[in-house]
């Protein structure tokens, strides 16, 4: 298995512009109650998703975390448990 990374959403802190969504569809998703969801995404006991994504959608997944004006989208290396954003 080749590297992997755990995304992050602060899904409180989220204000549904939909940009994740437009950007990654395959990973993001909006939701009736205006916010949006990673698909698939475990829902953690604060309130914020999480899921482990594969490298080749790494750079996908950059792009919406770096398009989210809140930057309520963190990904982390999963090796090093660095954060990347
Ligand atoms: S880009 Fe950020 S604020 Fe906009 S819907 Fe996605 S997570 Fe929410």
């Amino acid at each position: 298995m080749g590297k992997t990374y755990k995304m992050q959403h602060n899904r409180p802190e989220c204000i549904g512009c939909g940009a994740c969504a437009v950007i990654a569809p395959d990973f993001w998703e909006m939701n009736d109650d205006g916010k949006s969801d990673i698909v698939d995404g475990k829902d953690m006991p604060n309130g914020w998703q999480e899921k482990i994504i594969q490298e080749k959608d790494f750079d996908l997944n950059l792009e919406a975390a770096e398009s989210c004006p809140v930057e309520v989208i963190h990904i982390i290396d999963n090796e090093t448990n660095k954060k990347i954003i």
